[in-house]
């Protein structure tokens, strides 16, 4: 049976540039990047290249880059950090109702280490209001926390009018950034944005798991997570993972030089599935914006009466790959969606919620299969619905 994966938000498929770059580094040009001798400086010239690739698309310095294992790691050390090099100003910390479990947890850590953290509200697509976080903002705020992207129902949120009001009104509070769902999708421009501290992550963009990134503004010095061997500039120490650093540069390229077509693509994916779901069955509900306002390769549906746990396991009959809710929380079952709960969705409306995600390898067939697999599934299922 052929493989229709539309969890490309959860994860994505190596692109085949990526895997050849790091076939040869785990085979070949595999030195460890410290070494003094020729297979070391080789390792050492192909970091330097990947963090130039990636400084490019990123408009930043490549010093201002530091690879880390994933966005989590980037999320705490950015977060933790941030914290403690402000905490002589103040304890107050802004963040969305939205964010990732790797951003809310760490605030949660430093909620319990006395600070406080204050919810920013949104509209009901999930958008951060300006007026509530202009109205937030104190002169002890320390740290500002959103992401651009939000990974469930793919709500865009104004990160360049937020990084301006924060220099405006507490220009002593660092803004961090999760970009795991924007970047190489939409243009991310931390110096113009006002972004002092970003994290993104390989395997969203095709690239490969374990590897992310952590910008810090030229300037900030900030107290690691790790220590030991002192590599990227002592921010982060531990051998470099050459082979995923370099496959996270190709892949990221690659994404970036057909971002205008794929964005169209993906956009043309999104209007073809809820269209064509809407005509197949009723009692369909978009949740988050409307599609052209939201992210290109999310979109997120409430099924009327449909258990979306249920639904996503008979997609697998099918050979379609779907998510309930978002992936990173399915570890933890009991915690249902914050964001579909910020947006106004009951528990019932949580649990009827299927997010698909598109990628550069989805095509319009997939689409066209997964249509067809949801109008004959619908139906049967709602009627051993218990209303
Ligand atoms: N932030 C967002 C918005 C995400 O979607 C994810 C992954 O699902 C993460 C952070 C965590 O990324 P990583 O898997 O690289 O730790």
């Amino acid at each position: 049976m052929k493989t229709i994966y539309l969890d490309n938000a959860a994860t994505t498929r190596v692109s085949d540039g990526a895997a050849a770059v790091m076939a040869k580094l785990l085979t070949e040009d595999y030195g460890n990047p410290s070494s003094l001798h020729h297979l070391g400086y080789e390792a050492e010239k192909q970091v330097a290249a990947a963090r130039g690739t990636l400084a490019s698309i990123l408009g930043v310095e490549p010093s201002a880059l530091f690879f880390t294992s994933c966005a989590t790691e980037s999320t705490n050390t950015a977060l933790r950090a941030a914290a403690r090099s402000r905490c002589h100003v103040g304890k107050h910390i802004l963040t969305s109702k939205t964010e990732h479990s790797a951003t809310r947890e760490t605030l949660k850590y430093l909620e319990g280490q006395g600070f406080e953290v204050e919810m920013l509200e949104n509209d009901g697509t999930g958008r951060v209001s300006l007026t509530d976080l202009e109205q937030k903002l104190r002169p002890d705020t320390i740290l500002v926390s959103c992401l651009h992207v939000n990974n469930e129902i793919g709500t865009i949120n104004p990160i360049a009018e937020m990084g301006a009001m924060i220099r405006q009104k507490s220009p002593r509070a660092l803004f961090h950034v999760d970009a795991v769902q924007s970047f190489g999708k939409l243009t991310v421009l931390p110096q113009s944005f006002g972004i002092d501290l970003l994290s993104v992550s390989a395997h969203k963009i095709n690239g490969p798991k374990g590897c992310g990134l952590l910008y810090i503004r030229k300037g900030l010095t900030l107290q690691p997570l790790l220590y030991g061997g002192g590599q990227e500039k002592g921010m982060r120490s531990g051998t470099e993972n050459t082979a995923g650093i370099c496959g996270f540069a190709q892949a990221a390229k690659e994404i970036w030089e057909m971002r205008a077509d794929l964005t169209e693509r993906m956009y043309g994916f999104k209007e073809q599935l809820y269209s064509g779901v809407c005509e197949a069955v009723g009692g369909v509900t978009l949740n988050g914006p409307s599609l052209r306002d939201g992210a290109p390769h999310i979109l997120n549906l409430g099924l009327k009466d449909i258990r979306s746990e249920v639904l996503l396991h008979a997609l697998e009959d099918y050979g379609i790959y779907v998510s309930s809710g978002s992936a990173c929380a399915s570890n933890k079952p009991a915690e249902k969606s914050p964001t579909l709960a910020s947006i106004g969705r009951n528990a019932k409306e949580i649990d009827s919620a299927l997010r698909f995600s598109f990628g550069r390898y989805t095509t319009a067939e997939e689409i066209g299969e997964c249509i067809r697999a949801l109008s004959e599934l619908i139906p049967t299922l709602r009627r051993f619905t218990i209303k």
